[in-house]
């Protein structure tokens, strides 16, 4: 069996959720650090080859987000602890109070508030998605991991598995959210444009839309964008984006495409919806392929409805594979400690298999 190049850091353990606000109730954020541990001994059990990441400079990540959000991740929690605010009022992470949404500015000049508690909701879209004392350290180490896997196939690896944590699908060119701080998949598309290839898909398969990287892209032509998903018209985060009928604009009309899933759909309309993604990407035509690879879609997962099985994560690295294109596959979700290992090696399989 062929096997993939696993690039991890230690970085990326250093953030510690804390917990998730959710309707205003403090939940044990799922988020973990066990989720990468437990990855990389599954990849190391089954033979995979493991490197460290090495360091890169902010020259890909700052193309693809606003200075000001990288910024405002690497300093907000020393803002927040200079104010007072883990001995008054109590809250030892960063969190929003006030999030200003476009109908409350209505066309008002962007201002950048003096408060960190009101900064704390300038670049941030919910209240899951918690600052604490390694969450940049993290962040920026996953962006490392995800650089490092590029490179490691711009130099001829057919593979490369990016062992990313935090995860960053949902993170828009301005505004994180959703347990993700930076893209790291949008950061691994633009630096394989970077590289010279003219056209590059990411096929998302995550159980949720990735609205940050469909937003990331939605006006490009040069980057496809293909996500299946359970359907946030059913009620599933991220509520605003991820439907069929939005498929670019202007010139990039046609490079985004999304198969918005019922609550239950297992192996056969799952991977009939990846099939469908896959045909798409392939008249696209890339060169390249970056894999969101979520693996919350799985059966045993808290955090989705829906129902695929390792073979069904198998099938999908193998119809993926099929392509015969360079891929840098990018850890995203997935929450069941005692099953998401497996999951991985199952995709790596899948993927390694042509
Ligand atoms: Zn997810």
């Amino acid at each position: 069996m062929t096997r993939a190049l696993v690039v991890r850091s230690d970085a990326c353990l250093l953030h510690v959720p804390g917990a998730e606000i959710w309707v205003g109730v403090r939940t044990p954020g799922t988020e973990v650090a066990e989720r990468a541990t437990r990855i990389e001994t599954a990849l190391r059990d089954v033979g995979h080859r493991v490197v460290d990441a090495d360091t890169h400079d902010d020259d890909v990540l700052l193309r693809v987000h606003d200075p000001r959000l990288v910024e405002h991740l690497r300093t907000v929690y020393a803002r927040w602890v200079a104010a007072g605010f883990p001995d008054d009022p109590g809250q030892d992470r960063v969190v929003p109070y006030l999030i200003p949404s476009a109908g409350m500015l209505d066309g008002l000049p962007e201002r950048e508030p003096t408060a960190v508690h009101a900064a704390a909701g300038r670049w941030c879209y919910d209240t899951m998605t918690l600052v604490g004392p390694g969450t940049w350290e993290a962040a920026r180490g996953a962006i490392d991991v995800t650089l490092t896997a590029v490179d490691a196939v711009v130099a001829g690896e057919p593979l490369a598995y990016a062992l990313a944590r935090p995860p960053g699908h949902h993170v828009t060119r301005a505004a994180y959210g959703g347990s993700c701080y930076l893209n790291n998949a949008a950061v691994a598309a633009q630096a394989l444009r970077d590289a010279g290839h003219d056209r590059v898909a990411v096929v998302d398969i995550d159980a949720h839309h990735g609205n940050g990287t469909q937003v990331v892209f939605y006006d490009r032509a040069d980057v496809f964008y293909g996500s299946l998903h359970v359907d946030p018209g059913a009620g599933w985060f991220p509520h605003y984006a991820g439907f069929a009928d939005e498929t670019g604009r202007g010139d990039a009309v046609g490079t985004n495409r999304n198969e918005p899933l019922a609550e239950g759909t297992g192996d056969d309309g799952w991977l009939v919806a990846l099939d469908r993604i896959a045909s798409a990407v392939e008249s696209f035509g890339a060169s390249a392929l970056v894999v969101s690879l979520g693996v919350d879609a799985a059966l045993d997962d808290p955090e989705s409805p829906l129902r695929v099985s390792h073979d069904g994560y198998e099938a999908a690295g193998r119809r993926l594979s099929a392509m015969r294109v360079p891929t840098v596959a990018v850890q995203e979700g997935g929450y069941h400690l005692d099953t998401l290992g497996s999951l991985v090696a199952a995709t790596l399989r899948g993927l390694a298999s042509s």
